[in-house]
């Protein structure tokens, strides 16, 4: 089957077809771990898993590198300011290698939370930091670099192609830049591929500084995707993504030090999930770690569970329901609303799943009419919403319970919405309880006491039961 993505450096969707199939090289730029994810980065990273599950339903084989960002990445983007990791190790009076260890250890527990299917490879930034050092010594030698006191800059306007990914040529980035230019810099869109440890500081983490200069110090952030991505994936890459706010600075910059060292193309596709944002009147905006201000996925949760939703597994895959909704590339404003309207849709589909499974013998194959259009979808550029509603399609189709059942299981590998894990929970009261309370509430009806009536429906709503009064006859079910 083929499938259409859009790619950022061409902004037009097209067929892929990777360099060497069945393989799809994939580079996904991964998290810097000094804090928790919040909802906006693991929404990039749905994206980034429908990606990898609709190329599988193309029929290729995904080779996925991720990173973690564990050095480097610092607290302004202009070069300057703080190591993220090193601020955060003071923060919470712990090393680096503890938080860092700790906070991917709650990243890969919010993956298999949300069904995210493990990168085949992971690589950390300070594994690699001879990599690194061997890439700013080969840019250095093709003459992209200079030295200034704190550090080692590529320099923008010897690549002349910088840019190109957000359409943008060097003069407009110099005009628009926001970054003050750095003592010594020759261009404002100048970067550091290696910040040397300042004078007077002690750093946690330092390596010697590459290219024979004396000293210690440590890579920019950027090198290190650059680095790592061709060491695991080859010198040219069929697919890399990221958040959009990747486009103008780090995949750019990436790209400048990739094909500049490299001396020729690299990286064939680019593809950026959009952001999800706050309402207006919650702040509005972008979603922050630095601030410190954000959602996570365990508060979703611990908020869905408070709102009736019946495990934790449920509550978390009512917000991977909730961010399909949406295509990857338009904005999506984060509501308690909306992810509640997403929590009793997941409700509903599990009921609709648990119903059709008690029909399904195993031995059933998929409705073929209704697969095309959901496969149709999904190969469109990933049009996800189009997705669920073929999905609810064939929920409400015309045709035995088993092949719709069958359908679905094979919709969910790309959806990823555990239908075939679905488990009816245990009911919170034995059934016999309720028929016990549901011959109390006859008996009171007949002597007229309505209110004693009204008690016993409110009783069992509470224990996530229903009851309806129909022909003269009260039965009940699950809420
Ligand atoms: P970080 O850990 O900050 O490097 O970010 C991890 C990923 O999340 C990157 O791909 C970012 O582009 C992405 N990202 C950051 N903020 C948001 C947001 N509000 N919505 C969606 N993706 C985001
Ligand atoms: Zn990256």
């Amino acid at each position: 089957m083929t499938i259409k993505l859009y790619n950022t450096m061409t902004r037009s969707v097209d067929e892929f077809h990777p360099l060497h199939p069945p393989v799809v090289s994939l580079y996904t730029c991964g998290p810097t771990v000094y804090n928790y994810a919040h909802i906006g980065n693991l929404r990039t990273y749905v994206f980034e898993d429908i990606l990898v599950r609709a190329l599988k339903l193309a029929g290729y084989q995904v080779n996925r590198v991720m990173n973690v960002t564990d050095v480097g990445h610092l607290v302004s983007d202009a070069d300057s300011g703080e190591d993220k990791m090193e601020k955060g190790a003071r923060r919470e009076g712990k090393t680096i290698q503890e938080i860092a260890r700790s906070y991917y250890d709650a990243f890969v527990a919010d993956m298999n939370r949300l069904n995210l299917l493990p990168p085949e490879q992971w690589c950390w930034a300070t594994d690699e930091i001879d990599t690194q050092k061997a890439q700013v010594e080969a840019l250095a030698e093709k003459g992209f670099t200079y030295v200034i006191e704190d550090g080692i800059y590529f320099d923008t306007s010897k690549f002349p192609d910088y840019g190109k990914l957000s359409g943008q040529n060097l003069e407009d980035l110099k005009a628009g830049a926001r970054i003050e230019p750095a003592a010594g810099k020759k261009n404002p869109t100048d970067f550091a591929v290696w910040k040397f440890s300042p004078k007077n500081e002690q750093r946690l983490m330092e390596w010697p500084n590459p290219c024979g200069i004396e000293g210690k110090g440590f890579p920019g952030w950027h090198i290190e995707c650059s680095a790592m991505a061709i060491k695991y994936l080859g010198e040219t890459l069929d697919i890399h993504c990221g958040g959009i706010d990747h486009v103008k600075v780090h995949h750019t910059n990436e790209i400048a030090q990739a094909e500049g060292a490299l001396g020729h193309p690299w990286c064939r596709w680019w593809m950026h999930g959009e952001f999800l944002t706050m309402p207006k009147d919650d702040g509005g905006g972008k979603m922050s770690k630095s601030s410190g201000e954000f959602l996570t996925l365990a508060v979703l949760i611990r908020n869905l569970l408070q709102r009736g939703v019946s495990s934790e597994t449920d509550a978390a895959l009512s917000y991977r329901y909730f961010l399909l909704n949406a295509h990857y590339r338009q904005q999506l404003t984060f509501t308690w609303d909306g992810l509640e309207a997403a929590a009793n849709a997941y409700k509903n589909l599990k009921r609709a799943v648990l119903e059709l499974r008690a029909s399904y013998t195993g031995g059933e194959t998929p409705l073929a009419d209704h697969e095309n259009k959901f496969n149709e979808a999904v190969l469109d550029d990933l049009n996800m919403p189009r997705a669920l509603a073929a999905m609810w399609t064939v929920i409400k189709a015309d045709a035995p319970a088993g092949e719709i059942y069958a359908t679905l299981l094979k919709m969910d590998e790309v959806l990823g919405l555990g239908m075939a894990e679905m488990e009816e929970e245990a009911l919170a009261i034995d059934p016999a309880e309720i028929e016990k309370l549901l011959e109390e509430r006859t008996a009171a009806r007949q002597e007229k006491n309505f209110a004693r009536a009204d008690e016993i429906r409110d009783q069992l709503a509470e224990q996530g039961i229903e009851i309806m009064d129909a022909a003269g006859k009260t039965t009940w079910r699950r809420l």
